[in-house]
Parts: structure tokens; C-alpha cells; sequence
């Protein structure tokens, strides 16, 4: 298929390398021009703005940091909507606020647009594999005509519902990456503390309930003292913003995440937000003057 792919970051340069691994024809663009270089020599045709990318191609795939940015990229001077036609299929995967995928969308359709909101789980691992999981919101025609495009990126795509509703789910999802995080650092705190040797205490719990894919993932990163991203804290602090605003629209309280949003906020004051999420344990070994290493 001829796909456009605009978005070549930590997460989009991988998923356009396995679209053009497993065969599709692509064009890319990205404002910084060191991941354009870097695919053309994979065999993609550099573009040379998002509009122009969309006139030349069936399907367009996004994958920006947030909402302004996809509103920049679609209804910005040549973006998406003026390379627009009848007919074009276009997949946003940026983790961005439900309610605006539902607003470009609506503005999309009036050009004859399809398009589908596709975030995505998993993180720069399991884009470099092609197995992130893949939350989709818009009509089921477009989602089947998409889907084997979406299975080259990911292990699963299932489609949650309306338009939005991927950035629903994604906002869910989120939600629950925050709270293991900050779970797993008091623990590993208190361990740290009560003088038990925090890998000790991960290799004993991680088979049981309190095991989980954040555990296995961020422990021994973090007995490192490796902060690396990964997903950085800057990119969570704008999901849960986006969580937060959701849940007010919706009337649905959500306290916890609120707390780990302030935490998170506040090691952004503390100049890391480029540091991985996992380095959310910075903020406690701070309030308890302690490092947690074994
Ligand atoms: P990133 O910042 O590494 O990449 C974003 C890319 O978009 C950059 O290459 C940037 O130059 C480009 N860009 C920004 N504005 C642009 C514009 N106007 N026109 C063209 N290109 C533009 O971010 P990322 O980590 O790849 O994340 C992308 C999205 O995926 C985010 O919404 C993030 O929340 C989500 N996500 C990230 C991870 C992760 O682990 N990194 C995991 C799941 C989901």
C-alpha cells in the first residue's frame, strides 16, 4: 500500500521501518531531517509536508507528541487537510486527548476523509519488534481496511469503539503504567529503608500478585540508576493532563493519578523530565534521602 508516515521518533522511526520491511511503499516527513535521511536509506521517498505526503499516498499515519502538534500537522499551513481527498484513509497513533481526535475528525469527514484514532502500548522495544498493542476508535469499514497495515506495527489491534475512543482506552492505559510505577517505587523505598536488598525483594514478588509487566520492566533499570527513556516523564505528564481534563468532562474522579501527576510535575520542576518514567523513583529517594540500589 502506499502509506505517508509523519512522526519519526522514538516510536515512529521503528513502525515505519517495519511497514517498509514488510513491503509498503512510504513516503516520510518529520520536521527534524536526520530520521527522513535515515529511512530514505531503508528505500522511503522523503516527503516534503504533511500536505504533500497526503496527496500522494491512500493512507497517512501520524505519530506526534500531543494534541498540538496533530492539529498543527493536519490543519496547519500544508498540512493533511489540504492535501486532503475523497477517499483517503488517514490513522492518527499519537497519544493525544480523545476529544480532539474527535474534533479532527469531524472536520476531516467534510473532505471525505476516514480516519481512525490508534494509539499505542508498549514502548520503543516493542516498536523496534512490531508488537505494541493498538487501541483503535472509528468506524469498523476503515478499521478492516487498515487492520493487516496496524498487525505490521503491532501484536494486536482491536477497535474499542467510536472515534476517541483509542485515546480513551490509551488515557486507561496510562492510568494504570502511572500507579504500578508509583506503587513499585515505595515499595522498592521501603525495602531500600528496612535494610532488604531491593533486588531480592523484586526476584521474590515478581511471580506473584504483586508481579507485573511495569515491574519486570523498570526494576532492574532502576537498581541501575538507568534513567534512560524509553518514555519520558514529560510525554506521561501530558497523558495524564489529558487523563485529568477527560475524567473533569466526564465527571469521573480520579485521585490517585492526580498524585502521581504532582509527583511527576514536580521532578519536571527538578529539571528530569527527559528522564524515563521509571525515574519516578527519583522523587521518593528525594523525600527520603535515600538511593535505592542493591
Ligand atoms: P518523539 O518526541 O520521540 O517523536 C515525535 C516526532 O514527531 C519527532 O521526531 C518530532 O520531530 C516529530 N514532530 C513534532 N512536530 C512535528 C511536526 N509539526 N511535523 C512533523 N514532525 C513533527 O515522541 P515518541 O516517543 O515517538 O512518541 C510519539 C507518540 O507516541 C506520543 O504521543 C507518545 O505519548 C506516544 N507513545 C510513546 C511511547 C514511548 O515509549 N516513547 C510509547 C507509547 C506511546
Amino acid at each position: 500500500m502506499k502509506i505517508g508516515f509523519i512522526g519519526l521518533g522514538i516510536m515512529g522511526r521503528p513502525m515505519a521501518k517495519n511497514l517498509i520491511k514488510a513491503g509498503h511503499d512510504l513516503i516520510v516527513y518529520d520536521i527534524n531531517p536526520a530520521p527522513m535521511d535515515e529511512l530514505a536509506g531503508m528505500g522511503a521517498k522523503k516527503g516534503t509536508s504533511p500536505a504533500q505526503v497526503t496527496s500522494a499516498v491512500e493512507l497517512v499515519i501520524t505519530m506526534l507528541p500531543n494534541s498540538p502538534d496533530v492539529k498543527a500537522v493536519v490543519f496547519g499551513a500544508k498540512g493533511i487537510l489540504e492535501g486532503a481527498y475523497k477517499g483517503l484513509m488517514y490513522v492518527d497513533m499519537s497519544s493525544i486527548a480523545p476529544g480532539v481526535s474527535i474534533e479532527v475528525e469531524k472536520e476531516l469527514a467534510k473532505k471525505g476523509v476516514k480516519m481512525l484514532d490508534a494509539p499505542v502500548s508498549g514502548g520503543e522495544p516493542k516498536a523496534i519488534d512490531g508488537t505494541v498493542a493498538i487501541m483503535v476508535g472509528g468506524d469498523e469499514a476503515t478499521f478492516n481496511k487498515v487492520k493487516d497495515v496496524l498487525l505490521v506495527m503491532g501484536s494486536s489491534a482491536v477497535l474499542v469503539g467510536a472515534i476517541g475512543s483509542g485515546n480513551t482506552t490509551k488515557l486507561a492505559n496510562q492510568i494504570i503504567v502511572a500507579i504500578n510505577i508509583a506503587g513499585m517505587s515505595e515499595a522498592m523505598i521501603l525495602a531500600q529503608k528496612a535494610g532488604v536488598n531491593p533486588r531480592k525483594v523484586f526476584e521474590a514478588i515478581r511471580g506473584g500478585l504483586a508481579g507485573s509487566t511495569v515491574l519486570n520492566a523498570k526494576v532492574p533499570l532502576l537498581l541501575e540508576g538507568n534513567f534512560k527513556p524509553g518514555f519520558r516523564i514529560e510525554l506521561h505528564i501530558k497523558d495524564l493532563m489529558n487523563a485529568m481534563e477527560t475524567a473533569h468532562l466526564k465527571d469521573a474522579p480520579i485521585p490517585i493519578t492526580s498524585q502521581v501527576l504532582e509527583m511527576m510535575c514536580a521532578l519536571r520542576a527538578d529539571g528530569k523530565e527527559k528522564d524515563d518514567h521509571g525515574g519516578l523513583i527519583q522523587f521518593y529517594e528525594k523525600i527520603a534521602n535515600v538511593q535505592v540500589r542493591d
